[in-house]
C-alpha cells in the first residue's frame, strides 16, 4: 500500500475497516498530515539504525514513517484493539527485514514503564536511544517527568504536545508559564521548539494547537545533589503561585527567623513571587532546606 497511514484517505479506510472509535479518554487524535509527520521524523533527525521508543503508536501514522526512515521502534500502547491494526497495516517488510525485526509493541502504560527491563533483548542497550511521540495530551506532563527523571540516557526526546505545555517547557523566569515543569526540564535538558502544528492535522481534531519540542540532555548540568529533594522544594515554592516566596516557604521552614535568614542569604526581596526566581536561586533554596 503506497498511501501512507497518516493521510486522510487511508486513516478513514482503517477507521471504517476496523470500526475504530477514537477514544477521547486515551487522548487519541491521529495524525493525518504528512508534512507534520515527516516534520517530526526530521526534527528527531532519524538515521538508519536509530533505536526509537514511541509512546502511543495509535494506528501507526508516525510509526510507519519512523520505520521507513530506518528506525527500529519499540512502542508503548494501552489500547488493546490497536496491535491487530498495527500488525496488519504497517509495512510487512522494511529494507528487506520482516516487520517483527524492526517493530515491537508492548501493551503497557508508559508511566509504569521499566525501560531497562522492557527494552533489553530488542534494543542494544549499549547504543543510544531516542524517544519520539505524538503524546496523549491528558498525560503530557507526567510523561515528561517520567522521561526526564528516568535512568535511561536518551539522546533526544522529540515530542508533540499541546502548545501550552510547550510554552511551559520553554519559559524564562518572569513568564507566567514558568514553573516546576520548566525548572525540572531545564535543569536536565535543552529545549528547542521545532514545529507548530494546527489542529486540522489530526483526526479527530483536538481543541488546541500543538507544538513539536526537541529535548536534548545538557552537557553542563547545574550541580544538584539530590534531584528528588530539589524538585520537591521547587513544587513547594510554587504551591501558591500568586503568593510571595516568604509565604510559600512557610510549610518548608515554619520558623519565621530561619525563613528570614534564608531570604537574606538569597539576597532577594521577601515579596518576590516564585515565578521571578532563577533556576540558580531555586538550587540555592534547596541547598538550605534539609532533606528527610
Ligand atoms: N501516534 C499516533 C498518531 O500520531 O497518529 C497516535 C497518537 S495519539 C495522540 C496518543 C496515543 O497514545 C493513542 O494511541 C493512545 O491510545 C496512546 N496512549 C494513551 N495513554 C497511554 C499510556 N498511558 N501509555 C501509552 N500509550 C498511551
Amino acid at each position: 500500500n503506497n498511501i501512507p497511514i497518516g493521510s486522510p484517505v487511508r486513516t478513514r479506510a482503517i477507521i471504517n475497516r476496523y470500526f475504530v472509535k477514537a477514544k477521547k479518554n486515551l487522548g487519541q487524535n491521529f495524525l493525518v498530515d504528512q508534512n507534520a509527520i515527516l516534520g517530526i521524523v526530521e526534527a528527531a533527525n532519524i538515521q538508519s539504525g536509530d533505536q526509537v521508543i514511541e509512546i502511543g503508536p495509535g494506528i501507526g501514522s508516525l510509526t510507519e514513517q519512523l520505520l521507513l526512515a530506518g528506525a527500529k521502534v519499540f512502542a508503548y500502547e494501552v489500547d488493546d484493539s490497536l496491535p491487530e491494526i498495527l500488525h496488519n497495516e504497517l509495512p510487512k517488510k522494511i529494507d528487506g527485514e520482516p516487520l517483527e525485526a524492526r517493530f515491537k509493541l508492548t501493551l503497557k502504560d508508559v508511566l509504569k514503564a521499566n525501560f531497562e527491563k522492557d527494552l533489553t533483548g530488542f534494543f542494544d542497550m549499549g547504543k543510544p536511544i531516542k524517544v519520539v511521540a505524538n503524546l496523549p495530551y491528558y498525560i503530557t506532563t507526567p510523561i515528561i517527568f517520567v522521561l526526564a527523571e528516568s535512568d535511561l540516557h536518551f539522546t533526544s526526546l522529540t515530542l508533540m504536545m499541546q502548545k501550552e505545555v510547550a510554552e511551559r517547557l520553554e519559559a524564562k523566569p518572569g513568564n507566567k508559564e514558568y514553573g516546576p515543569l520548566t525548572i525540572s526540564v531545564q535543569t536536565e535538558m535543552n529545549v528547542r521548539l521545532a514545529l507548530e502544528v494546527k489542529n486540522t492535522s489530526f483526526m479527530p481534531r483536538p481543541r488546541v494547537d500543538s507544538s513539536v519540542v526537541v529535548l536534548t540532555p545538557l552537557k553542563d548540568k547545574p550541580a544538584i545533589e539530590n534531584r528528588k529533594h530539589f524538585i520537591w522544594v521547587v513544587k513547594m515554592c510554587f504551591s501558591q503561585r500568586r503568593k510571595t516566596l516568604n509565604n510559600n516557604l512557610k510549610t518548608l521552614i515554619p520558623d519565621t527567623d530561619q525563613r528570614a535568614d534564608l531570604i537574606k542569604k538569597l539576597d532577594v526581596d521577601p515579596r518576590i513571587r516564585p515565578e521571578d526566581l532563577s533556576i540558580e536561586q531555586f538550587i540555592e533554596i534547596a541547598r538550605n532546606i534539609p532533606s528527610n
